[in-house]
């Protein structure tokens, strides 16, 4: 079943929910040097 994510820069993934949340939390590091759970990671994900 396939997710997405989005970050508000207009940064989006989609993918399994454990790729997301792996893909979401390297985002955040790299874009924008911060650190973000996982359970945020999980929060941010929607159904396609
Ligand atoms: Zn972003």
């Amino acid at each position: 079943m396939t997710k997405s994510i989005s970050c508000n820069c207009g940064w989006h993934e989609h993918g399994t929910a454990e790729e997301l949340v792996d893909a979401f939390v390297q985002h955040a590091q790299e874009g924008h040097g911060k650190q973000v759970s996982r359970e945020q990671a999980v929060s941010l994900i929607r159904e396609e």
